[in-house]
């Protein structure tokens, strides 16, 4: 059986010979940046069941029936995400590009990737900060000072009186009726399709690469818990960094920010 400093040694060689690295993240890449996950023990899903809060059906039947609870779990998902920086883990995939050619797949909407310089970006979920309309139409670019605004608004409806009126109007610029049609963020909550162009670039970027990086994700959430077999289909190694110990060629088993900053250092330093 290898030891955790063997597999640190193995796949940092693994990284140092290949040609086409995907690295394909989930929300545990940016706990560190303050963001919770949503299937650990203290995820969102634990707070707000998934049955209410994870489809617009439950979402607006909830915003009518108990709008302040509404404004909770929207101050929830978007608090963490409209402070957050990126973290040493998300610093050290910008870092790979230095070294060899990679493509990031994301599950995350938090957009720490690109902030932290990564260039190819594919986020397989949408984002919280692009908005388009119910037909997919781009509307606009939200800044993470705009989400910062929606939540102190947020926080201001939930006190008042009348607390629907004022959240919807606390979230207009992200969510609501627009000038021809509704605009929401391009987000993909449960039963809806991925996002596109990013899915299918992805599925097309796993079965080019030679080495697939799965950093946070407890590869459950279908269909982007596909891509590592497909990546494993075209006969690529599969490292994995998670807290707790993955499936993988090469798993390594700790806090992202701790351990993919080592695994850059020890493949290219
Ligand atoms: P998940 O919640 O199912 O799994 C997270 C995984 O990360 C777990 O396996 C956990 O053990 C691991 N983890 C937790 N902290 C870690 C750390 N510090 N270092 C390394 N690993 C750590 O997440 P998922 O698989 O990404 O699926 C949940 C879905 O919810 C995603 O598809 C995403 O769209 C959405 N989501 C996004 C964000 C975000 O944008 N930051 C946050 C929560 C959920």
């Amino acid at each position: 059986m290898e030891s955790g400093l063997d597999n640190l040694k193995h796949a940092a060689a693994c990284l140092r010979a290949a040609k086409n690295v995907v690295v394909f993240t989930g929300a545990g890449i940016s706990a560190e940046s303050g963001i919770p996950t949503f299937r650990d023990s203290d995820g969102l899903w634990q707070r707000f069941s998934p049955e209410r809060f994870a489809t617009w059906d439950g979402l607006l039947k909830t915003a009518v029936a108990d709008p302040r609870l509404f404004a909770d779990f929207l101050i929830a998902v978007l608090d963490p995400i409209a402070v957050a920086a990126p973290n040493a883990a998300h610093l050290a995939v910008a870092e790979l590009e230095r070294h060899l050619p990679v493509t990031v797949i994301t599950q995350n909407v938090d957009g720490l990737h690109q902030a932290a310089g990564s260039t190819t970006v594919h986020e397989v979920h949408g984002s919280i900060f692009e908005i388009v309309t119910l037909g997919g139409r781009f509307v606009r670019l939200l800044s993470r000072a705009e989400v910062r605004e929606i939540v102190q608004r947020l926080r201001e409806a939930r006190e008042a009186t009348l607390v629907l009126p004022k959240a919807l109007r606390a979230i207009h610029s992200m969510l609501g009726p627009g000038g021809v049609s509704i605009h929401r963020p391009k987000i993909v909550l449960f039963g809806e399709a991925m996002a596109e162009p990013a899915w299918t670039l992805a599925q097309e970027a796993a079965e080019q690469c030679d080495c697939m990086l799965t950093v946070g994700t407890s590869a459950t959430v279908m269909p982007a818990a596909m891509l590592p077999g497909i990546a494993r289909s075209v006969g690529a190694r599969v490292i994995d960094v998670s807290i707790e110990p993955g499936d993988a060629d090469f798993p390594l088993t700790g806090p992202a920010a701790t351990v993919l900053p080592d695994l850059v250092r020890k493949a290219f330093r």
